[in-house]
This record gives C-alpha cells, sequence and structure tokens, in this order.
C-alpha cells in the first residue's frame, strides 16, 4: 500500500497512530540535527519530522524540491502549532522512508505567491497545476460542472453527445478544418458549437438535450479567448422565451447556490437590448451600480434641446453626444481629468477628446467649455444628465457606435477606480429582443446577429418576407427595414460579462430557407450547406430554443478572476498555440502525402 492517508487527513485525534504517507517535497528546513519536510499532495499539506539518525541519511543522500516522497511513521503532537492549515496540530516522526522519484529542480515554485512568470508557467503547466490556486480553480470548474448536471437531469434533460467531426456549417466564427485521408481532398470542420445537431435532436424528439462540450472557433484571440472553449449547451421542443428563461435562470442560481453558497432569490433582471444600448451604451451592462448615460444628442434626434442653442463645435458638429455623472469625483484635480481626457485619447478608446462639468458640493458649475454655455444653460445639462452635488460630467462626442462603446468603456474604467464593481456581488441580467441582423460593411449585406436559425419575432416575420434584403446606399443602411426586425433571442449578463445566449429558432423549412436567402445565400448554397437540416424540417420539426452558457467564463466570475485561462487545465496563449506540448506543429511528410496534400508557404 502506497499510502494510508494522504496528506490532508490527519488531525489531533489521529496520534498515535502508524501511517504512511506519499506525496511531494514541498520544503525541507534543517534544525541542528533533525529535519522537517512539508510533504504536500492534492489534499493537503503535513509536516514530516526526520530524527538525528534519518537527517543523517538525508545528509547522505539529500531531498530535493518535488521529489516523490513515501513515509511511514506515527502521528504527534507538534509543540509548535501551525493555525493556518487543517493537520497543523499535528506532525509524523518518520520510521523509514523511501524516495519514490527524484525531481529536476522545478523552474518556479510550487506556491500559492509563485516566482514563475505566466509564460512559464504555461510551458510546465502539469507543475503549475500542482499549485493551490490553481487546484482550487479546477475544484471550482468540477463543482459548477456537477451542479450543472444535477439540476438539468432533475429537470428531465439528457447529455447526449454530437460529433466532433462535421461539416463546416458556418455560424458567425472561421471553422477549424479536418482533411479527411479516406476522402483525398475532403474535410471536416470542427463544431463551433452543436447548434445543428441538438436541432436535429429536438425532431427526434429528444425535447430537453444538454451537454457540456467543446466548441472550436477559429477566431482571432483577442485577450482571453480561447480557440477551443466549453459550452453547457442546451435545447428544449415545446417550449417559449418565457419557459427558456425560467429554466435557465433556475439553472444559474442552482450553481450559485450550490458553488457559492449564495441564494439569489430575486427573479434576474430583464432589459431589452434598446434599453440596454440607450443606458449603458452596451448590450452586456455591468448593473451592480448606475451610472447610466445621458443621452445629450443621438442622430436625427437632438435629445437636450440646448445643444442647439449654444455654439461649442464640438458638440454640434458631432453625431452623437453622451454623457455619464461619476459621484464623488467633482474635486477632480486638473491633473486627474488630463489623465482620463489621455485615457479617452487612446488607440483603444479612439476619442478624440474629454468634457466634463463638476458639479460642486455647493451647488456651483465648472465645466471644460464654461465659454460656450451660459449657466442656466450648464444647470439645465446638469438636470439632464440627473448630477447629484459632488458628481463629475463627463462627455464625449463623436461617431455614434464608437461614442457609445467609448462612454461604455469610460463608465467601467471609473466604476473599477470608485471600486464599485465588487468581486463578491453577483448581479443576473437577461438582455432580451436583440436585433435580427447586423449590416455587414466589407461585404454589404446582412450577417445574422446570432447564427441563421434564429427565429425572428413574430410580428417582424412579415417584414423580413416582403422587403429585399439588397442594400442600395450602404451608408444608409439604418434605413432599411432589416435593421429594425428583432428576434427571438436573449443573452444573459454576469456583472457585464454575457454568460450565456440562445433564441427561439425557427422550425419550418420555408421560413428558415428565406432566412438563408436574406443573409445572401443563394438556394443551391443553402442547400449544400444546411440541406440535412432543411430536410429535416420536412418530417415534423417541433417547435424549440435553447442556449448555452459558456462554461469556462462562468466559472473565472464565480471564482472572481478576470481570466478564463486559470479555469482551464492546458489553456492555449494568446496566438493559439499550447507552449507546452508546442501545439501547432508542422507534421510529417508522410502524413502530408497520405491526405494528399501540398504545402504552398511563402
Ligand atoms: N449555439 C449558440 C452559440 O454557441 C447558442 C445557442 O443559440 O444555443 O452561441
Amino acid at each position: 500500500m502506497y499510502r494510508t492517508n494522504t496528506c490532508g487527513d490527519l488531525r489531533i485525534s489521529d496520534v498515535n497512530k502508524e501511517v504512511t504517507l506519499a506525496g511531494w517535497v514541498q520544503t525541507i528546513r534543517k534544525f541542528g540535527s533533525i529535519t522537517f519536510v512539508d510533504l504536500r499532495d492534492r489534499y493537503g499539506i503535513t509536516q514530516l519530522l526526520f530524527n538525528e539518525k534519518l537527517t543523517e541519511q538525508l545528509d547522505k543522500n539529500p531531498l530535493g524540491r518535488e521529489f516523490v516522497l513515501q513515509v511511514k511513521g506515527t502521528v504527534s503532537e507538534r509543540s509548535n502549532k501551525n493555525k493556518n492549515i487543517p493537520t497543523g496540530d499535528i506532525e509524523i516522526l518518520v520510521s523509514e522512508f523511501k524516495v519514490l522519484n527524484k525531481s529536476a529542480v522545478p523552474p518556479f515554485t510550487i506556491q500559492d505567491d509563485t516566482d514563475g512568470g505566466d509564460d512559464l508557467r504555461m510551458k510546465y503547466r502539469f507543475l503549475d497545476l500542482r499549485r493551490n490556486t490553481v487546484k482550487k480553480n479546477l475544484e471550482l470548474r468540477y463543482a459548477v460542472n456537477r451542479a450543472t448536471r444535477n439540476y438539468l437531469h432533475q429537470q428531465g434533460f439528457i447529455d447526449i453527445e454530437t460529433p466532433f467531426l462535421i461539416k463546416s456549417t458556418p455560424e458567425g466564427a472561421r471553422d477549424f478544418v479536418v482533411p479527411s485521408r479516406m476522402n483525398a481532398g475532403e474535410f471536416y470542420a470542427l463544431p463551433q458549437s452543436p447548434q445543428t445537431f441538438k436541432q436535429l435532436l429536438m425532431v427526434s424528439g429528444y425535447d430537453r438535450y444538454y451537454q457540456i462540450v467543446k466548441c472550436f472557433r477559429d477566431e482571432d484571440l483577442r485577450a482571453d479567448r480561447q480557440p477551443e472553449f466549453t459550452q453547457i449547451d442546451c435545447e428544449m421542443s415545446f417550449v417559449e422565451q418565457e419557459d427558456i428563461l425560467q429554466m435557465f435562470e433556475g439553472l444559474i442560481k442552482y450553481i450559485f447556490k450550490e458553488v457559492k453558497g449564495i441564494g439569489y432569490a430575486e427573479p434576474v433582471a430583464r432589459m431589452s437590448w434598446e434599453d440596454a444600448m440607450w443606458n449603458y451604451g452596451n448590450d452586456k451592462p455591468d448593473i451592480r451600480f448606475k451610472m447610466k448615460l445621458a443621452n445629450l444628442k443621438v442622430e436625427g434626434k437632438d435629445h437636450f434641446e440646448i445643444l442647439n442653442d449654444t455654439d461649442f463645435p464640438v458638440f454640434k458638429n458631432a453625431e452623437t453626444v453622451l454623457a455619464i455623472s461619476v459621484p464623488g469625483c467633482s474635486d477632480y484635480s486638473r491633473k486627474q481629468t488630463d489623465e482620463l481626457t489621455e485615457w479617452v485619447k487612446r488607440p483603444q478608446i479612439g476619442m478624440g477628446g474629454l468634457a466634463f462639468v463638476k458639479v460642486n458640493n455647493d451647488g456651483t458649475l465648472k465645466s471644460s467649455f464654461d465659454k460656450f454655455f451660459t449657466a442656466e444653460q450648464l444647470q439645465s445639462l446638469a438636470h439632464f444628465c440627473n448630477a447629484n452635488p459632488g458628481d463629475l460630467i463627463l462627455i464625449l462626442a463623436g461617431r455614434e457606435e464608437r461614442t457609445r462603446k467609448a462612454i461604455s468603456d469610460l463608465r467601467l474604467y471609473m466604476a473599477d477606480k470608485l471600486g464599485f464593481r465588487k468581486a463578491n456581488e453577483f448581479k443576473l441580467l437577461w438582455v432580451t429582443d436583440f436585433p435580427l441582423f447586423e449590416y455587414d460593411e466589407e461585404e454589404n449585406r446582412w450577417v445574422a446577429r446570432h447564427h441563421p436559425f434564429t427565429s425572428p419575432k413574430p410580428e417582424d416575420i412579415e417584414v423580413m418576407i416582403n422587403n429585399n434584403p439588397l442594400i442600395e446606399n450602404a451608408e444608409k443602411y439604418l434605413e432599411h427595414p432589416y435593421s429594425k426586425i428583432k428576434a427571438n433571442a436573449y443573452d444573459m449578463v454576469l456583472n457585464g460579462n454575457e454568460i450565456g445566449g440562445g433564441s427561439i429558432r425557427i422550425f419550418q423549412r420555408d421560413l428558415q430557407e428565406k432566412m438563408f436567402a436574406a443573409l445572401g445565400m443563394s438556394k443551391e448554397e443553402a442547400q449544400y450547406k444546411f440541406g440535412f437540416l432543411l430536410g429535416a424540417f420536412e418530417y415534423g420539426a417541433p417547435p424549440h430554443g435553447g442556449l448555452a452558457f459558456g462554461f469556462d467564463r462562468l466559472c473565472a466570475i464565480l471564482g472572481g478572476s478576470e481570466s478564463i485561462r486559470d479555469f482551464i487545465a492546458f489553456p492555449k496563449n494568446n496566438s493559439g498555440r499550447d507552449v507546452m506540448i508546442d501545439a501547432p506543429a508542422t507534421i510529417d511528410q508522410k502524413q502530408l502525402d497520405e491526405l494528399q496534400i501540398k504545402l504552398d508557404l511563402e
């Protein structure tokens, strides 16, 4: 038997027991003629005491960090107790020991506060995974996984696996492709999600399906994206949007309870996409704090009439003018407002400048554009922005989309500064009524905002069918009726992160064909790419809908971390590389020959 107990097991009640432990050497401390060793495994750390005789043996054959060690000995009460660890009251008086394996000197310390940088830790991820902090993350991930399965099982869902080698069925991102040796010249694609398969399962009658499943998307990796990631993927038949929202609100609340011990009692807040954009400039607003936008001017309509009477060119000439009132910052110094101006001018934000109004505690106002506004006009602006004494009103002006994005980034930036985004506060939100289409400037056509299987709102179906999707004047795409069509689509947002999203699907062949046509797909192309789905819809497809949660992200937020990588055992870096196994890599000429692939690299 390698061990009778783990390194996390033993307590004061075990004193005098004869035990055998096995684990890794965390630290070695020699005190005169005796030696203390901390032995570590997945379950904890136990202190070992090597007597004089054994220490002499150690002197001849020294132990090193991360050696794999087996010891026999007696549990004994420690004189110098360590209150920080559960085994801190005892130690093992070692009678025999055996080095099961040596270890090279690890490239970084295997401790919570390691001295290893990111790259080094990724290269030696198998060592990084020995660290307590990383282990805790994986344990949390497993807890979320278990809770998910429990809840969905209780609700009658069944876990059905779907294939990874499939046909390229674009869902918005680029596919990873896999050449087929047996069908030279043909390729599989890895699924961006099991979308079409889960819909086929609905046609097959499995009315509550789920899977915790890998998805693959060959996208340029923005910070904290992974080319392969995990979804909690779900689909239901004979449901309306409301049924889905209720069911999965239940899932997330269950996870909160099981994993964090948080009873999330109140119903999840709901907000339409339009309200989210209007009030927060963003379709995944963080509602832990207010700081809503004041829309001073929006294309086509002035919301704050005074802008018409003033001559501040920056506001006058802008398509959009948006403001937020930041509490408690009216005493910002010149240096501080300059710093904010620099911040909005950074290329990532891309604004030309920042205007501000200080709403002083004595009621007076001071702005960065005083000479263009009368005192009354400033007062009325502050009133329009719902500003309170002590607020600093920050104003951005420019092109609609960029300004909206910038003010929403600024809102989060200020909230971070002011400590409004507390890691242990969780605010859920459903965002609903998304637009069905998005206009793709490069291709001058409509693309599905969610994916092409999402159904339009029933009242918008006619608009979709009866209007030609062609856009004659690209600049005026907003005037095209398609820009107003709403989808039966919803996202779940947690603390400003989209953690899940889905839709009620199209389930009739003819409507699905019209959808493909609206997206600029010819009949032939639709048949080639999605013939299997269109065909299946002819055999009694039930009404259905579903959603998928980003499992890695959900775990990261529950674990209070910004990075999903911390919650994935073997993640890829920002260039999509696994630096530990060094993938992707070239393959042998023989493999290429078998695939009949000739490389033509620049
Ligand atoms: N398959 C979708 C996605 O991955 C989610 C869904 O609509 O169920 O985004």
